[in-house]
């Protein structure tokens, strides 16, 4: 069993001053296979000074000497790969390729943060003002449990491309990757300060950071209500804020698809993540023409995916990450049924022969509305809902009829009309007949998917301010 009993505070592995211990589990067996040390609020405020003391120096440094700091980095993560992939399945559960993908994707985003900053403009001239982009200060990171190392990894090198220093509040129940991440930015040999890591619960560091008058900026990637309480919270000290949250993402089938050759994309569109992922396609839009053809489809395209044992190779599905989500998705699906959607396929419990771990069985809701909880709330786990639509219109009204707006899909041969209809979807991001990710394009959501955006160019500046400079 792995303790992990230091935090990072300043360039050095510290004690907390906190004192609580906080069990890590492997959500395929539900044994407790760690312990992390918590940090409390006095731990926040020591690394918040750490970053606050780091920054002077770190934002005047050249890009040179950002570029060399990023590239230690890059080579210190990417080396990893393999203790990353060993802790993604061991504490969350991710099956090996969607693990492997996750493994890879810290040191994917510290190259993508340089390659941003190689061509960043700092500067440029509005008429007879020169405009400087400077960095906004000390900026407060925290993170999901659904791709922590990922998370850290692209906020804190796109924070310090910019200038800014950080202080870390990782996902408490991801330590087994923090601690791998800590050791190696520790061996990137930055200046001490410029990034700090504090494992603890959010109600105690997360909160004391998000209050600091010395905090600047948050950026967050999680639920949308604590987003929302992170807003309210920085409103005193008027701290900039980004927020990656939650998402209803819809599956737009048009009527002229070819149901057999998009069906591995919708279904892993929903199912991504082990259904958890917050640009998930959840609800899944189908003319109403030809839904009981849909339905067929999509029944025998699902015994392709497999939930169970994440190491499998044929798993396509693995556990929930705790036992409150496997409830709150059990819950779901009660919801659904009491609500008069019809289960396609799956339902409560687990799957057929699997004792323990919070596995669920990949369920599928039709014959519901957009009106019903399992279309409107997310439910962070396997569960999709089919929902029928009368024409293209009703098609689109109903996509927009969300209080989310991070991704969408848009499935059909025609693709002139997929983009047609792609422009009038309020979101984030629209793929047409693709699950491609494009690094450099901006990532974040409408309404309550968010507040500005992360990746590339986009990224980057949310992590400035810009400065006029006017002379006689
Ligand atoms: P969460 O909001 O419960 O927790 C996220 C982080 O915030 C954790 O580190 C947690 O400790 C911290 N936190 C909790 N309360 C806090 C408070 N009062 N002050 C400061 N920090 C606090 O989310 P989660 O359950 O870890 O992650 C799942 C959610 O994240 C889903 O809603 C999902 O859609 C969202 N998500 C969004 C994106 C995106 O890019 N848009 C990506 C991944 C996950």
């Amino acid at each position: 069993m792995q303790r992990i009993e230091h935090i990072y505070i300043d360039g050095e592995f510290v004690t907390p001053h906190g004192l609580e211990w906080f069990d890590l589990y492997n959500p395929s067996t539900e044994e407790v296979i760690g312990q992390v040390r918590l940090g409390d609020e006095h731990d926040a405020q020591r690394a918040i000074a750490a970053a606050k003391a780091a920054l002077p120096a770190w934002s005047r440094t050249t890009r040179e000497e950002r570029l060399a700091a990023l590239r230690r980095m890059h080579q210190a993560i990417a080396t990893r790969q393999d203790a990353l992939m060993e802790a993604i399945v061991k504490e969350y559960g991710a099956p090996v390729t969607r693990g492997r993908w996750m493994a890879t994707y810290p040191a994917d985003v510290i190259a993508q943060a340089i390659e941003t900053l190689e061509s960043f403009e700092f500067e440029e001239h509005v008429g007879i003002a020169r405009v400087i982009l400077t960095p906004v200060g000390v900026a407060g990171l925290i993170t999901p449990w659904n791709s922590n190392a990922g998370f850290i990894c692209n906020k804190l090198a796109a924070a310090l491309a910019a200038g800014c220093t950080a202080v870390i509040k990782p996902s408490e129940m991801s330590a087994l990757q923090t601690q791998i991440v800590i050791e190696a930015l520790h061996e990137a040999g930055l200046p001490k300060g410029v990034f700090n890591i504090v494992n603890g619960r959010g109600d105690v560091v997360g909160e004391a950071i998000a209050r600091h008058p010395d905090v600047a900026k948050i950026s967050f990637t999680g639920s949308s209500a604590v987003g929302q309480h992170l807003v309210a919270t920085g409103a005193a000290t008027m701290k900039r804020v980004t927020l990656e949250l939650g998402g209803k993402s819809p599956t737009i089938v048009l009527d002229d698809a070819d149901f057999a050759s998009i069906m591995p994309l919708v279904l892993n569109a929903g199912f991504m993540n082990s259904g958890q992922a917050c640009i998930a396609g959840t609800r899944i839009l189908v003319p109403r023409s030809r839904l009981a053809q849909f339905e067929r489809a999509v029944k025998d395209a699902l015994s392709q995916f497999k939930s169970g044992d994440p190491r499998d190779p044929e798993t396509a599905i693995g556990p929930m990450v705790s036992a409150k989500q496997w409830e709150r998705v059990q819950n779901y699906i009660r919801i659904g049924i009491d609500e008069g959607a019809t289960v396609l396929a799956g339902g409560e419990g687990r799957p057929d022969g699997l004792q323990a771990g919070w596995f669920v069985k990949p369920t599928i809701f039709t014959n519901a509305t957009n009106q019903m909880r399992i279309a409107r709330e997310e439910i962070f786990g396997p569960v999709l809902t089919v929902i029928a639509y009368e024409d293209e219109a009703d098609a689109i009204a109903i996509a927009n009829d969300t209080r989310y707006g991070l991704n969408a899909i848009v499935l059909g041969r025609d693709v002139e009309r997929c983009e047609r209809v792609a422009r009038q979807i309020d979101s984030g991001r629209v793929l047409i007949n693709t699950l491609a990710h494009e690094p450099r394009a901006p990532f974040g959501g409408f309404k309550l998917s968010g507040l500005g955006r992360e990746m590339g160019r986009w990224g980057m500046t949310a992590y400035l301010e810009p400065k006029a400079l006017l002379k006689a």
